[in-house]
């Protein structure tokens, strides 16, 4: 019996040339077979309308085509909508549409589960069972994509990786399934409208400031105080705020693109004139702006909501220093659909 690659979409023109050769098809078949599964519209051999039904039976015995698909979905009050996405090996991860005016927002994921461990988290509860690859990531884009266009009448418009899972820890997968998406086989996106959210690896910050990537950058800070940080977001030990914000001076001095902090206020834990000057001097070093997330509970006796006005507080005294910051109000809540509820409850 032959060994199954994992997905055809993995392999190479040069593998499918050799492939084709060995069969004893022209090689102008492989050609035909690299188009189709570099289209989005390929969910199966079956699809490959124009190859000789040998070839396809060929394909099927030699390779899979993973294709993930939707299997179910959950819609918020607001028209938010949540998808959980079975992969090829039955695991599950969830994507979320977000439609506001003329814009839908994709919310993807890069890990099935994760392995950080930020306590205010519900994904971090979830083991890590494995990493994405890189097409399916794409393919949540493409499912994601169909899903807006019938039920919003509009394409995805933004695309934030801010789903299951810690992008940077799926480095590879992550750029790779970015160039597919803003490629000439993806959904006409430009990068410009991608942001991937880290919880901080400087390293690996680091690395996309030399490789030179043109999307976003937004950081889950939620303390400018180390020992803060390292309670609230544990692994955060092994990444030391100041070689953290080393690493975003450095993602500036490179790209020339501000980051984006995003930033939870919790009641008896940040919210105090301490970590709000902490927040104004980080700020100030590295160009940026500051999303105030608002919390969404997991039921964690430890962390409240911090009052409004502390929010306000927040707010002002970052425009009294002239750090742009907004509010960022969820969406989706009432199906888990919201920033850290992703826990694969449908
Ligand atoms: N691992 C990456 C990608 C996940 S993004 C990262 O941490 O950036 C998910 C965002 O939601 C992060 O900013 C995270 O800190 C935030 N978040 C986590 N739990 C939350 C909660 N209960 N309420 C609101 N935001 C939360």
């Amino acid at each position: 019996m032959s060994v199954k690659v994992d997905d055809i979409r993995s392999i190479s023109l040069e593998k499918l040339n050799k492939f084709v050769d060995k069969n004893n098809f022209p090689l102008y078949r492989s050609n035909q077979i690299f188009n189709w599964i570099n289209k989005s519209s390929v969910k199966s051999f079956d699809d490959m309308t124009n190859l000789p039904k040998s070839l396809i039976d060929l394909l099927k015995e030699n390779f899979r085509l993973n294709f993930s698909q939707i299997s179910s979905k959950q819609i918020s009050i607001d028209s938010t909508m949540k998808f959980a996405i079975k992969l090829h090996d039955k695991l599950v991860v969830e994507s979320v549409l977000i439609p506001s005016g003329d814009r839908v927002t994709a919310c993807v994921s890069s890990q099935v589960g994760c392995s950080l461990d930020c306590e205010f988290c519900a994904t971090s509860k979830l083991l890590r069972m494995r990493n994405l690859e890189s097409y399916e990531i794409f393919d949540q884009i493409i499912l994601l994509n169909e899903q807006s266009i019938e039920n919003y009448s509009l394409p995805i418009s933004n695309i934030v990786f801010m789903g299951m899972g810690e992008p940077l820890l799926n480095y590879n997968n992550v750029i790779n399934s970015i160039n597919l998406i803003t490629g000439k086989e993806g959904i006409e996106i430009s990068n410009k409208k991608i942001t991937l959210s880290t919880s901080g690896i400087s390293k690996m910050i680091h690395k996309m400031a030399d490789d030179n990537v043109k999307f976003n950058l937004a950081i889950s800070l939620h303390s400018a105080i180390e020992s803060t940080r390292n309670e609230i977001m544990p692994f955060s030990k092994s990444f030391p705020l100041n070689q953290l914000i080393k690493s975003l001076e450095y993602w500036y001095e490179k790209t020339k693109r501000k980051v984006t902090f995003e930033y939870l206020i919790w009641k008896g834990i940040n919210d105090d004139f301490e970590h709000i000057n902490a927040l104004v001097k980080i700020c100030k070093r590295v160009p940026s702006k500051v999303n105030l997330i608002e919390y969404n509970s997991i039921d964690d006796p430890r962390f409240s909501k911090a009052d409004e006005l502390w929010v306000n507080k927040y707010l002002n005294i970052l425009k009294e220093n002239k750090v742009s910051a907004s509010i960022r109000r969820s969406r989706g809540k009432d199906i888990q659909a919201a920033c850290g509820q992703l826990a694969n409850k449908h």
